[in-house]
């Protein structure tokens, strides 16, 4: 269900993710609650995606970017949680990303926060299950809560 071969995540980390995993679109607010984050919309920059920012209290809050549409700004959710999953010790006080998902991180580990934001989203054991119940590119955006252009690149087709 998780793949892991792009990324290292912890077996307790998997098994929030795979808890939330049991009904779509899933629940990414409920999935920053069992990690104590906060996720909201936000006036960012024109060229922000989103952030994720440790506060001086130590707990850590996602901003997504108000202008976006909300299965974009669901991307941007799981992709800001993928960095806390994974580089959290190495992301110093937060990540910001532009609307390209780059950030002062290596493109490595803007690739994991991808990987595993896809993940999140669209567990390829669900997709399959849906592509063999006759799903659309349309049917699946709105199953999975994503948008056309994240179902293709999952799906491996050219936009
Ligand atoms: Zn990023």
């Amino acid at each position: 269900m998780i793949n892991k071969q792009y990324y290292e995540l912890s077996p307790l980390d998997e098994d929030i993710i795979k808890k939330y995993h049991n009904k779509f679109p899933v629940s990414l607010s409920s999935i920053a609650n069992e990690l104590n984050i906060k996720i909201y919309e936000g006036d960012l920059s024109v060229l922000a995606s989103g952030q994720i920012t440790k506060k001086n209290n130590g707990v850590y809050e996602i901003i997504v970017q108000k202008n976006q549409s909300s299965k974009r700004q669901r991307f941007t959710a799981a992709h800001e949680l993928s960095h806390f999953f994974l580089h959290k010790d190495i992301m110093g006080n937060g990540v910001a990303d532009n609307t390209m998902y780059r950030s002062h991180l290596s493109n490595k580990q803007e690739t994991e926060a991808n990987k595993l934001a896809a993940d999140i989203l669209m567990p390829m054991s669900e997709v399959n299950k849906k592509l063999d119940e006759g799903l659309s590119i349309d049917d699946l955006s709105s199953y999975f809560g994503v948008s056309q252009q994240a179902i293709k690149v999952r799906l491996g087709i050219p936009f």
